[in-house]
């Protein structure tokens, strides 16, 4: 499996500290290629200019996975658009005509898609393009487990946006391999049965540092908590991502490993390719 980190960053860009610039990153996407098949993982804003900087046809997904609503995951009627009008446009226009899309997200995710498209497609009566075809298959409440080709995939609810804010991590085994992906969370059972035995986690760090207790009730992790849960966890190697930037590097690792994690721990970038 291939994992190519398309957004380490979070919902805001050129941010300062002490005067000084922060390295810009763009909010999250993630794609996960194991050669049969691929997922996208969240669609935020410009998803697919950064799609095809890493070499993707951005409108060649069949499965997308969407952890929350928040506007950072979930801009997708702007992506929805430009696949529907490359396949207009586009000399291999037939080719994404016949494009289906599968949806993996909360209920909330799911139910809020035709009032948007509703809201920004006034001309359409139908709550569809003619293209491409969109279905969801909604995750967590009921239904944890899914298939896609060889991979199987699981999910759990994770606590997020004072549990108003359905949310799901999510965990692909292809083969021997396991793949685990948390966007926002707090520390919750669900995170740490997600990753169990992980070989790599992927793990959002979006509090600061020394915010552990102040972040709980919201649901997010700092570098501390993340590898308290992964070493629990007994993940082979940490990558820590969606994080604000306020924080160094090396910071962030220090805090980390001070939760006694001794697995490999990485610091995400943008445009990274990480072998499982
Ligand atoms: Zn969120």
């Amino acid at each position: 499996m291939q994992l190519y980190l398309l957004g380490t960053g979070t919902c805001a860009n050129q941010l300062t500290k002490n005067g000084k610039k922060i390295k810009n990153r763009f909010p999250p996407g993630y794609v996960l290629d194991w050669g049969e098949n691929k997922i996208l993982f969240e669609v935020s804003e410009g998803i697919r200019f950064r799609l095809e900087k890493a070499g993707f046809d951005y409108a060649d997904f069949e499965n997308i996975a969407i952890s929350h609503c928040h506007p950072d995951h979930y801009n997708f009627m702007p992506y929805l658009q430009s696949v529907y009008c490359k396949g207009l446009w586009d000399q291999k226009g037939k080719q994404y005509e016949k494009l289906k899309i599968q949806i993996l997200c909360p209920n909330q995710v799911a139910e809020s898609y035709r009032k948007i498209f509703k809201l920004l497609v006034l001309e359409i009566k139908k709550n569809h393009y003619d293209f491409p075809e969109i279905s969801f298959t909604k995750l967590g409440k009921m239904k944890f487990k899914t298939k896609i080709g060889r991979a199987q995939i699981t999910v759990q609810e994770v606590h997020h946006g004072f549990g108003k804010v359905e949310t799901l991590a999510f965990r692909v085994k292809v083969d021997n391999k396991i793949f685990a992906y948390s966007a926002d969370t707090g520390d919750c059972q669900g995170i740490r049965k997600i990753c169990k035995n992980a070989d790599l986690f992927l793990c959002e760090a979006s509090a600061l540092i020394g915010q552990d207790k102040a972040c709980r009730n919201y649901g997010h992790l700092t570098p501390y908590l993340a590898g308290k849960i992964a070493k629990e966890s007994k993940v082979k190697k940490l990558l820590l991502t969606h994080y604000i930037g306020l924080d160094s590097e090396s910071s962030m690792l220090k805090d980390c490993q001070r939760s006694g994690f001794e697995g490999e721990v990485k610091v995400g970038k943008d445009f990274e390719k990480v072998k499982i």
